[in-house]
């Protein structure tokens, strides 16, 4: 009888043993392999019903989803958009850790921080963790492997594998920066949005191009914010806006550990290349696009230690949301003036007497 009572006792306690490690936190601050990121994500939509849903807007050549989650209040209101891309490099693992700790913070914060609570209001943020999901897995095989940038699509010649994707956009492809050797790490096709991830972004953005404000895609390393366009020939129209943002972007970011982040175009300062997402999407009228290059400056590049990856996100989330809510208030700091108007206009139309 005793032993018996142990025994449920014991059982008793390994449930709720196992109940507790079932919903152990996410460890944000480590590297995961894309089964533990894609439970996340599962897990990010059953505990906040009213905030998250999975979107599935892709499929890759290795026949992998490729997923987004949308984060934003149901609201009655037509609603503007914000664009997070991570893991378009498969070896650029801080920037998938990246996108994982921007969903965590904007969850933490919206039900006490005011403006947080307003952005998810007025816009839908869509947040890719991992666009090129077969790369991803394939760094995650073992060491010889790791360093891997593209895609897995196999290329027109044997023995080769793999597109750049930030070199696959419709955006001056294949003219700068790039190469037709298939073998090469910055080849970019065989024409113009050849690749599955590319095409995916390009229709799930480019069929609501209007309703976007903003499009960040995050990569790694070199401590930099890239602004449009990567081709040394062009200017965006609202380059000196640009300029102003992302440096005030660099400055938030300066605050957090006193880490300088370089801003400006790549052909500026870094290299000029052609294809990107990010000069797509401002080629598609959204005007606040950028290119964020995280930690670090070359010490560890794509290989950044674990205990790196916290101070890395905090900074970028600080950059990012300078960005984000920049682009936020010069939509809809005047909404509220323009909905009193509106109704205003309504009661006079009606006739309704004002007293
Ligand atoms: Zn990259």
């Amino acid at each position: 009888m005793l032993q018996f009572g142990g025994f449920s006792f014991a059982v008793l306690l390994f449930t709720v043993t196992a109940a507790t490690v079932e919903r152990v936190q996410h460890d944000y601050y480590k590297y995961h392999p894309m089964e533990e990121i894609s439970t996340w994500m599962t897990q990010m939509a059953k505990d906040h019903p009213d905030l998250v849903t999975i979107v599935d807007y892709g499929r890759t050549y290795e026949k992998r989803t490729i997923k987004l989650l949308k984060i934003g209040l149901n609201t009655e209101a037509k609603k503007k958009a914000v664009w997070v891309e991570c893991g378009i490099h498969a070896r650029e693992w801080i920037s998938p850790a990246f996108c994982q700790y921007f969903v965590k913070q904007i969850l933490q914060t919206y039900k006490t921080d005011a403006k947080m609570e307003k952005m998810v209001r007025n816009m839908d943020f869509y947040v890719t963790p991992v666009l090129n999901v077969d790369g991803y897995v394939y760094t995650w095989n073992d060491s010889t492997t790791r360093l891997w940038r593209k895609n897995r699509t196999p290329g027109p010649s044997s023995g080769c594998y793999g597109t750049d994707l930030n070199r696959n956009f419709d955006s001056n492809w294949g003219t700068v920066g790039v190469s037709f050797d298939c073998k090469k790490e910055i080849y970019c096709g065989t024409h113009v949005m050849s690749e599955l991830e590319t095409q995916a972004v390009t229709y799930f953005v480019g069929t609501r191009k209007d309703d976007f404000l903003c499009f960040l895609t995050i990569h790694s390393f070199s401590q930099m914010i890239l602004l449009p366009f990567g081709h040394p020939n062009y200017t965006a129209s609202n380059y000196n806006e640009l300029m102003k943002v992302g440096l005030g972007a660099a400055e938030a970011i300066w605050k957090v550990h006193g880490q300088n982040y370089t801003v400006g175009t790549s052909p500026d300062v870094l290299y000029p290349f052609s294809g990107s997402s990010q000069d797509w999407a401002h080629m598609q009228g959204i005007h606040f696009s950028y290119t964020f290059e995280l930690r670090d400056k070359g010490t560890f590049g794509f290989q950044l230690p674990e205990d790196q990856i916290q101070p890395a996100c905090e900074e970028a989330y600080s950059g990012a949301l300078h960005i984000i809510t920049y682009a936020h208030d010069q939509t809809f700091s005047g909404a509220v003036v323009t909905a009193a108007a509106t109704l205003w206009t309504l009661l006079l139309a009606a006739g309704v007497t004002l007293m």
